[in-house]
């Protein structure tokens, strides 16, 4: 399609089938979004569903790593995935502002079907509204999505069976996709050589999980960052953890950016990071089986769960001294998701 979008796309008329038959249905296109009925009919085996939503509004809406339509896939998919469920099916719903250019939307859905195609995930249902110059930025897009949880893993997003002793993992570098965005929107003249991490997560926990079942906790650190979910998970399990700050990979562009404007790489977003909390005894199957992916090559075992201290994350720094992680009190970077 060329030219631009008009308010016309989303009236739901002549204008909104055509951008839906030769943009989504194209680039998406499955046996379920085929039948463009008024909703998606769907089969699912399992008694227990994982079900999630969320809106991206990132700014800008590429950025090096990726671009809004990847992230509105693999944030959703994670999100499922995280909870020890498969990923299946999505929805995705459109904001589109009066004359974004075509090419952008259609880079933007081939996008989101590239990723959708890794991810293993169809979607399968949505919307597209068009609000008039200026009543929003470009585009927004929400996904939803539903995934199959076998039993078994019902407790992981709780953190009930978490206890001391337990390792904490990250699959690698923290704070990419923060700096990533930030730096080419506020300083787009500099190359700063970081890329977002931005990517579905669930092929890599699939491999965790197949050899060490017991996980008993996982998150993906996105706003907040890895400080965030140690925060909530000392809440959750109502036991201490301790951290070592030498431990957790960061990237070298990144903690130059972060000294630079004063952010500290623990709390800024990831796209692409998963932390697992995983018993001892089974915690270097899990780095190993993390290690074996491409997104987990840097893997680290960064602390354990401990008995003492309950309910609070403490840092052992690089410096020798402690401190206590807290969650941050408001917004540190707006419109990065
Ligand atoms: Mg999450």
């Amino acid at each position: 399609m060329k030219g631009k979008v008009l308010l016309g796309h989303g009236s739901g008329g002549k204008l909104t089938h055509e951008l839906i038959s030769e943009l989504f249905v194209c680039h998406f296109n499955n046996p379920v979004l085929d039948q463009q009925a008024d909703s998606a009919v769907i089969k699912i085996t399992s008694t227990s569903l994982s079900f999630t939503t969320d809106s991206f509004v990132v700014d800008p809406i590429f950025f090096p790593g990726g671009d809004i339509g990847k992230l509105a896939v693999a944030g959703t998919v994670n999100d499922i995935a995280v909870s020890g469920a498969t990923p299946l099916y999505l929805s995705a719903s459109f904001i589109i502002e009066e004359g974004l250019p075509f090419s952008d939307l259609e880079k933007v859905v081939a996008s989101m079907a590239g990723e959708a195609r890794k991810a293993g995930v169809a979607i399968v249902t949505g919307d597209t509204k068009v609000v008039n110059r200026g009543k929003c930025d470009k585009i927004f897009i929400t996904t939803t999505g539903i995934g199959q949880l076998p039993e078994k893993f019902v407790h992981i997003s709780t953190g009930h069976r978490v206890k001391p002793g337990d390792q904490i993992i990250i699959n690698g570098t923290v704070g990419d996709h923060g700096m990533a965005v930030l730096g080419d929107r506020e300083f787009a003249q500099f190359t700063s050589g970081i890329r977002s991490d931005c990517a579905s997560l669930n092929p890599l926990i699939r491999k965790a999980l197949e050899v060490s079942p017991d996980i008993c906790f996982m998150r993906d650190a996105t706003r907040g960052g890895l400080a965030t979910v140690l925060v909530e998970l000392a809440e959750l399990s109502g036991l201490g953890i301790e951290i070592d700050e030498e431990a957790v990979p960061v990237n070298e562009n990144v903690k130059g950016m972060c000294e630079l404007l004063g952010y500290d790489p623990l709390y800024v977003a990831n796209e692409g990071k998963v932390v697992m909390v995983v018993p001892s005894q089974e915690s270097e199957k899990a780095l190993a089986a993390l290690c074996s992916d491409p997104l987990g090559k840097e893997s680290r075992i960064i602390g354990e769960i401990v008995e003492s201290h309950k309910r609070k994350a403490w840092l052992k720094t690089t410096i020798g001294g402690r401190r206590i992680l807290d969650m941050l009190a408001g917004e540190q970077l707006p419109r990065i998701c």
